[in-house]
């Protein structure tokens, strides 16, 4: 059976048992918790946290999903995709356990002829949680499963809740025994490839009042409203009724694997068993570029694009993995053009705007493993340097902070740098990679938390937000009377604030606009009877509250206070132009460079705003003038800027733009420019006209990762602020080089190639002396038992390279007749280094210069080595070149001695 027929069977199912069929929400839901959705409960979450009241009783879906935590499990078990659809069903305070495995059962068992998915009874293992005896009864009694076949499991496996205080309950999980050839015998608890979990019943039963950890919380109560979330994986089915292995073979992923395989010369399957565990690691290979192409696809197609963070990070890493996987199996060529076409045809009849977006989508995916080929090229350059420094040195471990560098700043993979690393017979340490990414994993938990104002317990928001939505009238008014319904410092609900301290205040009703849609906060005061305060941040922790981050200058601030909350309206004046800014750049953009050139992302605040869009290469100048242009035409023609109010798809109907990923309401605002001309779903406040915007000036336009450029601008008075100071230093500038402006570019240019000349002259002349001053060192030579030794400290200002030309050069100078060794130091950029050259007849004597080498080096802070004629090495100590030229006489005479 197809997976669409899996799909359309399970939604037709639950809709005749009274559901009503809920579409995906995108893969990027609005949750400072998540990086991506990953089960199907996600979007109705409010309704089972008692937020929001549910919009009907019973609800089924098939979620799109994305686990990164599974990214390891991808290939190697065979269940775990990055990216899967979870089929549910869900039930608001309707029926419970009986209803859930009532339903379910008989959809996996009526006939695939009736409509069903035929499973053989006789070969489904549920589980339960231990304590759980009426869902064991359930099974045992009403559905009359024998009870070998149920297996009771603890919290850790059968236990359910969000990791926060909330709903919580015992899940039972259903396994189909796969036969021996899967592996061993004894049910789920045994082995989990031979018994396959498709799907899993969550009953939410309890309200837990602490959770510590997955299998350590508090059981509150019984939930007044009781609820019904299941998931079953779609792959997992379509595993199951397609006869396949695992889901990389089944018909939305097998055609990925089977042209990589093609492109690779390699023979799936022929060196494998059925388990997973008997996989060859080519096969293994082979999935993760299979599981990955899709996952890309699905991912770029709710707009994600390739970042050094977050959600960007993942996807960057599939993509990449899949494009190292096929090098890995042989392939060097660009891969992805041949495989992401493979992905779309499977993919396009569930999802059909991938087909519609496929030219984004795909450019922006191209345009990452291009990246990628050029990080490799020039990382291997680098990496090759680190190697080879590090053996210079002695070294046996390639250190962590160069692994590190490599990751952050070349984009490597540390497994690739482990791999090449150890082609070289270096180690890398490991350890110091890993703490340096746990420190910057840190430092953006830290900035993430205190930009959001550490909302991450959202316990005491819930808590507020049941005395009822803030009446939110940034819309309307610039001024509120309101009064104080909470005050929190650091996660806690207190009663007052006092003067100097910072908090979080939510009102009643505020005229704040809460950061969002990517337009900045406002800023503005909140005062009452011997209280003032500065508003410092407006954020909305939970849906429909408002909390101002405050500091109260005078005080205190009491609870229950009366206060009147106003917004500095020149502040609210120019994040208006800011925003409708925004809009005016993205419809100029669009006009000029077409309707790919789709938002990414944005930024605003008063006098700044920037865009992220699609778009594969740099603007010209030329482009961005053009631009420039059609935004301030917009501006001057004074068009209006109007809200309305409609359901989102008559949105789309309309023609408005939405930005992938952003969740809408029921209603969604609609913000026009001009009529046709600019129509964006957006809840930002806006100017009433264009020509409100004022200047508008583009100031710059850059890369931020692969298919995705940034433009920036100033508006209103910055964009005048902006071209005074440009002007002003246009003057500064005539002024200094004594022309015209209109001369300024040549004068300059002219400028430059003269500094340019003088300086390869001066280098010239450098090197000249260098080498004249050589000569004279002959003199310097002297006897040490017979070898003639020539030391002598170059200085500073001498680089290793000169020192190396120098040594050869004396080494000549002093020729075979006698044995003789020449060592110089010198000190470049802080840095002093030795060169150590010998001739024949000192090798002879048992003198070799990377013994020398090693040795004078140590003196100096660090190492060195080279061979026995000539050798290099360097330290940290500048101040002991004198030192370690005498170690070398020293070291002469015991050579030569010895040898003697
Ligand atoms: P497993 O232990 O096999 O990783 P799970 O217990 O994490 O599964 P749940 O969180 O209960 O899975 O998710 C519900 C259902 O979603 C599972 O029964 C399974 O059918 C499906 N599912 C979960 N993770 C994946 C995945 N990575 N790829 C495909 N399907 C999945
Ligand atoms: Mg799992």
């Amino acid at each position: 059976m197809e997976t669409a027929e899996i799909r359309r069977r399970f939604l037709s199912f639950y809709e005749s048992k009274g559901h009503t069929i809920v579409p995906s929400s995108p893969l990027v839901y609005d949750d400072p918790n998540l990086l991506f959705v990953n089960a199907g409960m996600v979007p109705f979450k409010p309704y089972f946290l008692g937020q929001q009241a549910p919009l009907w009783d019973r609800a089924t879906s098939v979620q799109k999903c994305v686990r990164t935590g599974d990214i390891e499990e991808v290939g190697k078990t065979s269940r775990h995709g990055t990216f899967f659809q979870m089929n549910g069903n869900f039930a608001f305070g309707d029926y419970f356990k009986e209803g859930a495995i009532r339903f379910a059962w008989e959809l996996i068992t009526t006939p695939q002829g009736q409509g069903g998915y035929g499973l053989d009874a006789d070969k489904i293992w549920p589980t339960v949680y231990e304590d759980d005896d009426e869902a064991y009864e359930l099974w045992h009694k009403m559905i009359g499963i024998p009870a070998e076949r149920i297996t009771r499991r603890g919290k850790l496996d059968n236990y359910w809740h969000m990791g926060v205080p909330g709903p919580g309950g015992p899940c039972s999980e259903l396994y189909l025994d796969r036969g021996p050839e899967y592996g061993r015998e004894g049910g789920p608890a045994v082995d989990e490839d031979r018994y396959l979990e498709f799907w899993n019943l969550v009953f939410m039963q309890y309200e837990l009042s602490a959770v510590r950890a997955k299998d350590d919380f508090d059981i509150a109560g019984e939930l007044p409203k009781k609820n019904i979330d299941t998931g079953m994986g779609l792959e997992r089915m379509a595993t199951l009724l397609q006869g396949v292995d695992n889901l990389y073979e089944i018909d939305e992923v097998y055609p990925v694997l089977d042209r990589a395989a093609e492109l690779t010369g390699k023979k799936y399957g022929a060196h494998s068993g059925h388990a997973a565990s008997e996989s060859h690691p080519d096969d293994v290979r082979l999935r993760v570029v299979a599981d990955h192409v899709r996952s890309s696809l699905m991912l770029i197609g709710d707009g994600v694009t390739p970042g050094n963070e977050g959600r960007g990070y993942v996807l960057r890493r599939m993509l990449r993995r899949a494009v190292r996987s096929m090098r890995l199996l042989g392939y060097d060529e660009p891969s992805l053009p041949l495989l992401l076409p493979v992905s779309v045809e499977r993919m396009k009849n569930s999802y059909p705007e991938l087909e519609a977006g496929f030219d984004r989508i795909s450019q922006i995916a191209y345009a990452e493993e291009e990246a990628f080929r050029r990080t490799l090229a020039s990382g291997t350059t680098i990496l090759d340097t680190a190697v080879a420094k590090t053996k210079s040195t002695g070294g046996s471990t390639l250190a962590g902070d160069q692994a590190f560098q490599l990751h952050d700043t070349y984009g490597f993979p540390i497994d690739l740098t482990l791999e090449m690393a150890s082609e070289q017979g270096l180690e890398v340490d490991r350890a110091g990679f890993t703490r340096l990414m746990e420190e910057q994993r840190n430092r953006a938990k830290a900035d993430a938390k205190s930009k959001k104002g550490g909302h991450a317990d959202t316990v005491v928001w819930k808590d507020l937000r049941a005395l009822g939505a803030t009446d939110w009238r940034a819309y309307q008014e610039l001024t509120s009377d309101a009064k104080v319904l909470g005050i929190i410092v650091d996660g806690e609900r207190v009663e007052e604030l006092e003067p100097g301290r910072r908090g979080q205040v939510v009102l009643d009703r505020t005229p704040f606009y809460a950061e969002s849609g990517g337009q900045i906060a406002d800023e503005g005061v909140i005062t009452a009877d011997g209280a003032h305060l500065k508003v410092i941040d407006v954020q909305r922790p939970v849906k429909g509250l408002v909390a101002h981050t405050v500091e109260v200058l005078t005080g205190p601030l009491r609870v229950g206070q009366d206060v009147s909350a106003e917004v500095d309206a020149d502040w609210r004046i120019s994040a208006c132009q800011a925003h409708s800014g925004t809009h005016v750049v993205h419809a100029a953009l669009r006009q000029v460079l077409g309707p790919t050139a789709l938002q990414s992302g944005s930024y605003n605040k008063p006098g700044y705003l920037r865009l992220d869009f699609a778009w594969g290469q740099g603007l010209s100048p030329e482009t961005r003038s053009e631009i420039e242009e059609v935004a301030n035409l917009a501006v001057r023609q004074d068009l209006p800027v109007s809200a309305q109010y409609m359901t989102l798809p008559a949105a789309r109907e309309f023609g408005a733009l939405a930005l992938f990923g952003e969740n809408y309401d029921e209603q969604v605002r609609v913000i026009e420019i001009g009529g046709p001309w600019s129509r964006e779903l957006c809840g930002g406040t806006h100017v009433g006209h264009s020509s409100q915007i004022g200047a508008l000036t583009v100031t710059g336009e850059s890369s931020v990762g692969s298919g995705v450029r940034r433009l920036e601008a100033f508006v209103g008075m910055e964009a005048l602020h902006y071209l005074a100071k440009e002007r002003a230093l246009v003057a500064e500038l005539t002024d200094i080089v004594k022309v015209q402006p209109g001369e300024l570019k040549e004068r300059v240019a002219a400028l430059v190639a003269r500094v340019r000349d003088a300086e390869r002259e001066l280098e010239k002349l450098r090197r000249e002396q260098v080498q004249a001053s050589t000569g004279k060192l002959v003199e310097y030579a002297h006897d040490v038992d017979g070898v003639r030794v020539l030391t002598h400290d170059a200085g500073d200002g001498t680089t290793a390279d000169d020192l190396r030309t120098m040594v050869l050069d004396l080494r000549n100078r002093l020729g075979e007749a006698a044995p003789s060794v020449v060592a110089l130091t010198g000190v470049a950029g802080g840095r002093p280094a030795i060169v150590v050259a010998t001739n024949a007849g000192a090798r002879d004597r048992g003198v070799k210069a990377g013994a020398l080498v090693r040795l004078a080096a140590q003196t100096l802070g660090g190492g060195g080595g080279g061979k026995d004629d000539l050798a290099q090495g360097g330290g940290t100590d500048p101040s002991r070149t004198g030192e370690a030229l005498g170690q070398i006489d020293r070291a002469v005479q015991a050579a030569t001695q010895g040898a003697g």
